[in-house]
């Protein structure tokens, strides 16, 4: 099969690379010059484990190419994949579909045959129609179908969630529709997965369903997490016992410091504004922003409290400002909250990342970066767990707390325990949902 990806961002770019190693002829397609470029040089624009390989191995076997022009990467093409942003539209929460619907209309007016247009962005229900509507007008002889099939990959897990995934979800109002779609991913059919081919309003909405089920399962343990330090109970035993039973399962049940990233922020925005629209607000998860919200501005609290009230003159360092690990994404990151809070309040910052210094020095600007967790530490008052890298998961606490000028620790990933932190020589140690130290 030939098929054209266009947007070469976290999804498009795995799922390109993806669909050329299990042998299609893929051409990705970026309006950007610069990641365009990077990628023909056998370089990737973004950090993804794993990617590096795939996409050396598929070039070299001349099933996967680049291209800023979209006549090339639409020829002969089969099947056509919008993988572009669906960011949230400044001032009403709602998911922005401009670049969406500005890639419809230019594969309208590029498309010579008959192809499926597959829309893999997050996009609300209603947006296969709206594009099919926008495709027609554009070009009115053109044969073509639009199919939904929302992307479910994380980012840092990419490759494996794209090649080993729970399920595949299509909507296709058509069976040649259909038919493409399931030669797209015949290559996945020997392994134990489910493909459910839906009606494309019911695949829309599985998406952002499925977003705002998890962002309201990690906000509700977050919550949890909150009472648990009033009361004196530790939230990691009440995940670990509520997670035991097959009805509510043990993922996303790791309290922290509120979700971030690029979905998950923006996903249920969006749907709360499209509940709001239909007059059937989701309260649910209105309550989850909220929550969210709230549990962001804590952790400033919490920091606030190890610094004695004042942030002023401090030295603070944080480990990890991606917005969680295995990414360079930096989208909502947690980091984008507290670290400006620390700078506006007078502290002095540094931080260690191992992937996020290219989208960080931009996003933070004031902070002074490091590659040493310990150099980083030296001297400072205070180190904030931000992000569960493996690189931040095993530290020598007796040689961090020993450099430091107070040691104290914020973790707030619940990476380490009161007792360890103690044990080496911390005066004070706080993380999120159980006892402290302090
Ligand atoms: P991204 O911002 O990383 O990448 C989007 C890319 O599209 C950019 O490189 C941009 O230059 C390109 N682009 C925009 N308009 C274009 C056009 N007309 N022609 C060619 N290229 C164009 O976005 P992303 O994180 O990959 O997300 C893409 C979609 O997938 C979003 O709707 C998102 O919600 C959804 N999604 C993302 C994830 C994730 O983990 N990032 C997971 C599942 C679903």
């Amino acid at each position: 099969m030939k098929i054209a990806v266009i947007g070469v961002g976290y999804v498009g770019l795995v799922s390109g690379v993806c669909f050329s190693d299990f042998g299609h002829h893929v051409v990705c397609v970026d309006k950007d010059p610069k990641k365009i470029e990077t990628l023909e040089q056998g370089e990737l624009p973004i950090y993804e484990p794993g990617l590096d390989v795939l996409l050396a191995k598929n070039t070299a076997a001349g099933r996967l190419s680049f291209t800023t022009k979209l006549p090339e990467a639409l020829d002969g093409a089969d099947a056509v994949f919008i993988a572009v942003g669906t960011p949230t539209r400044r001032g009403d929460g709602h998911a922005d579909l401009s670049y969406v619907l500005a890639a419809a209309t230019e594969v309208a007016q590029t498309l010579k045959h008959y192809s499926v247009i597959i829309i893999k962005s997050t996009v609300p229900v209603g947006t296969n129609q709206q594009v099919e509507d926008t495709v027609r007008s554009a070009a009115p002889d053109l044969d073509f179908d639009v199919a939904s099939n929302p992307e479910f990959l994380r980012e840092g897990s990419a490759i494996d969630d794209f090649m080993k995934p729970d399920r595949v979800i299509v909507g296709a109002e058509s069976e040649r529709a259909s038919k493409v779609m399931a030669d797209i991913y015949r290559p996945l059919y020997l392994r134990d997965y489910s493909i459910l081919t839906t009606d494309r309003e019911s695949a829309e909405m599985i998406k952002y369903a499925a977003n705002a089920f998890l962002a309201i399962k990690i906000t509700f343990i977050n919550e949890i997490a909150a009472l648990c330090e009033r009361v004196g109970a530790d939230v990691k035993e009440v995940s670990r016992g509520i997670g035991l039973d097959g009805r509510i399962g043990n993922k996303f049940l790791h309290a922290g410091p509120g979700y971030g990233g690029s979905c998950f922020p923006k996903d249920t925005s969006a749907l709360a504004r499209i509940g709001q629209e239909n007059a059937q607000p989701v309260r649910l998860v209105e309550a989850a922003i909220q929550v969210n919200e709230d549990i962001k501005r804590r952790m400033i609290e919490k920091l606030l409290d190890l610094c004695d009230g004042s942030f002023s003159g401090k030295a603070v360092t944080v480990l990890g400002v991606t917005f969680k690990p295995n990414t360079d994404d930096m989208r909502a990151a947690p980091s984008l909250t507290i670290i400006p809070a620390l700078l506006g309040n007078g502290a002095k910052v540094r931080v260690v990342d191992p992937h996020g210094y290219r989208e960080g020095l931009e996003l933070l600007p004031g902070v002074e970066w490091y590659d040493d967790v310990y150099k980083a530490a030296s001297e400072a008052d205070l180190v904030v767990v931000l992000t569960e890298w493996n690189e931040f998961r095993a530290l020598d606490l007796s040689r961090l707390a020993l450099g430091m000028a107070t040691a104290k620790m914020a973790d707030l990933r619940n990476v380490y325990s009161a007792e360890e932190a103690q044990e080496a020589g911390f005066v004070a140690y706080s993380s999120v949902g159980r006892r402290n130290l302090v």
